[in-house]
């Protein structure tokens, strides 16, 4: 593998880089870089956004920049004004030690006269969208008469949006063009006919799906009925209280209408769609930039343009027709090297798209539970527990407000203390789960109060229980990874891993149960001793299982050390927390605990039907 060091490279650039904090470069970049810089032919490269494409076309074409001449030399060619805007920045920072350079971004939604006024002070480079580029050619306020380099961003993004015309009248408008770079996610047979048209002999370098930014993607899928959709997206959003994440819908109006509905549920997000103005999508790419969305309810096409590295999650409200573009949104996170998780919700009959959409990503999805109100809760307890073990204080807060605090609360005990501000952080959400529906597709969703315990495993199939989780830095692929190296038993036995924060259960063949618990009870995870159960024995002492409904645990016990309960400290103050979402998400960290500081399952007595004597009325009771 080479290093930036090693291109054959303007020192300027390498220096740029290098400020940048690029180490090394991508797939792509290790590709397309080396050619480019030895010969610049014409060439096809196969990438998709996220994977390092806007270096991998863009410090070539900087390298030969000639910024003793004042006309336009290169024209890069993007399918959306936010993708212009991300190309114009970085080319800023590629170039901004090359003295003279200058690029400049040319879009619709905003008036064209600025942009003239810009091309006016002769610019090297011009970053532009098909359409406004049209415009300002047919008023000639620009002459592409010694463009020498032309790059196609996006091309299949380009005709999908109708842009092929323009394109071609574009590219005929070049004269002196010497070198077209074409870069698309996906290579149709228009994509084809364009280079065919237009482009010299060239080479195809290709990292679209060995691309390894996927493989640190996490796909996971939510069966649902149609109708829980919008409940299961608040689910998964309230299980997820770190998130800033991007949720695809497939048409404007869902986009719009769902994004409302979130909002009024005291969610921190916006749409992102093209029937709203330029003024109105930069604001709220500006609010999601810096953290005030925790996210961003987008169609597929104006999701093209959002430049962010940290997406925690994508998701799915409803999976797309198209398996590329499925790839496309999953490519949203897992950025830069980072790993991230793509959640789809989906319905019984859609299950047959995900098994098409993993053969095309070469990836196994993840069938996951949809939590219940118990998890959600336990869930935003250890997010609540971290954010305080990890926050630092401003350091003369306890200096001005010490005496006070141990004025007011001189007559309440420690554990006492802690009881009460936990309740108050999770109290809403508490009641907002007191009656949750099991959502999961087939498993009470109609609010039966049918069990997705161990009777769920359906025959032929056992649940089981494991002592490790995400606290061991498990997910779904490497815990089936485990117990696949452990006991030697073919993956395709073992199904519906859930991993919550420190346990996960799974399915198992029902004549390879035993087997599995025993070979795993004698193994070590890391420093953990591994513990293996029968998850119905886990859920209560060998009664019935979890409680029906999946809502079915009950809050601690009145007055006891458990967190839950509704004695703890009644309803009196104000929740800081507005729903799904605590002002911690900030944090890009979706750990509940620092260390492991408590015992499993601390905070929630989980209670059996206790071979038929179910115990209701607590917070976690089943619909009916
Ligand atoms: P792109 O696919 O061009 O949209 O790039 C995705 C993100 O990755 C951008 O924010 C780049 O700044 C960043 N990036 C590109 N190349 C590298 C690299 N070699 N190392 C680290 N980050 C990179």
């Amino acid at each position: 593998m080479s290093l930036f060091t090693d291109f054959p490279m303007r020192e300027e650039l390498t220096r740029a880089v290098t400020d940048m904090g690029f180490e090394t470069p991508t797939p792509i970049q290790q590709k397309v870089i080396p050619i480019l810089l030895s010969q610049p032919s014409d060439i096809i490269g196969l990438a998709q956004t996220g994977t390092g494409k806007t270096a991998a076309f863009g410090l070539p074409l900087l390298h030969y920049i000639d910024t003793s001449v004042k006309h336009v030399q290169a024209l890069v060619l993007s399918p959306t004004r936010e993708l212009c805007m991300q190309i114009q920045n970085e080319f800023a920072k590629y170039g901004q030690h090359i003295n003279g350079f200058q690029s400049v971004a040319v879009y619709g939604g905003v008036p064209i006269m600025g942009q003239i006024r810009e091309i006016k002070s002769k610019p090297q480079v011009i970053v532009a969208t098909p359409g406004r580029l049209m415009d300002l050619l047919e008023r000639k306020a620009l002459n592409l008469d010694e463009v020498k380099f032309v790059v196609l961003d996006e091309a299949d993004e380009m005709l999908n949006m109708g842009f092929r015309e323009d394109i071609d009248v574009i590219l005929k408008t070049t004269p002196s063009r010497e070198h077209t770079w074409l870069f698309s996610a996906t290579m149709s047979n228009e994509v084809r006919g364009i280079a065919k048209r237009f482009m010299k002999e060239w080479q195809e370098l290709s990292v679209t799906v060995a691309n390894t930014t996927n493989e640190n993607i996490d796909h996971q899928y939510y069966v649902t009925n149609h109708h829980n959709r919008f409940e299961t997206l608040q689910r998964l959003l309230d299980f997820a209280p770190g998130i800033y994440g991007i949720i695809f819908t497939r048409t404007k109006n869902d986009c719009q209408e769902i994004a409302e509905k979130l909002m009024k549920q005291g969610y921190h997000v916006s749409p992102l769609h093209g029937d709203m103005d330029q003024k109105m999508r930069s604001k709220v790419m500006d609010r999601f930039k810096s953290k005030q969305l925790q996210a961003i309810v987008a169609t597929d096409v104006a999701a093209r343009g959002i430049d962010v590295n940290d997406i925690t999650h994508v998701i799915n409200y409803e999976l797309p027709d198209d398996p590329e573009v499925y790839t496309h949104r999953s490519g949203r996170t897992a950025r830069a090297g980072k790993s991230g998780i793509c959640m789809s919700i989906v319905t019984p009959r859609e299950i047959s798209n995900i098994r098409n959409i993993e053969r095309i990503v070469k990836q196994k999805f993840n069938k996951t539970d949809i939590p219940d109100g118990g998890d959600v809760v336990r869930k935003k307890l250890f997010f609540f527990l971290d954010q305080i073990a990890t926050i630092e204080p401003k350091a003369d807060f306890a200096e001005t407000y010490q005496t006070i605090i141990h004025e007011r609360f001189d007559e309440i005990g420690k554990d006492e203390l802690i009881r009460r501000l936990i309740w108050l952080q999770l109290k809403d959400t508490m009641e907002n789960y007191s009656e949750s529906n099991d959502l999961n597709a087939g498993f009470g969703a109609a609010g039966t109060g049918a069990s997705r315990g161990p009777a769920s495993a359906g025959a032929g199939w056992k649940r089981l229980f494991i002592n490790l989780g995400e606290k061991d830095g498990l997910n779904t692929d490497r815990l089936l990874d485990f117990i696949h190296e452990s006991t030697d038993v073919e993956k395709n036995m073992i199904e519906r891993i859930t991993v919550r924060d420190m346990s996960s259960f799974f399915n198992v063949r029902a004549d390879a149960a035993d087997f599995i618990q025993t070979s795993l009870s004698s193994k070590k995870y890391k420093t953990r001793k591994v513990r293996v159960e029968d998850a119905e024995q886990s859920r209560g002492g060998g009664g019935g299982g979890r409680p029906s409904g999946g809502g079915g645990y009950r809050g601690g016990n009145n007055g006891s050390s458990s967190y839950g309960g509704r004695s703890g400290g009644g309803r009196s103050g104000g929740s800081s927390e507005g729903r799904g979402f605590s002002g911690g998400w900030r944090s890009n960290s979706d750990r509940e605990q620092g260390g492991r500081r408590f015992s499993e399952k601390p905070e929630f007595k989980r209670k059996s039907d206790g071979g038929g004597t179910s115990e209701r009325g607590g917070y976690f009771k089943p619909k009916r």
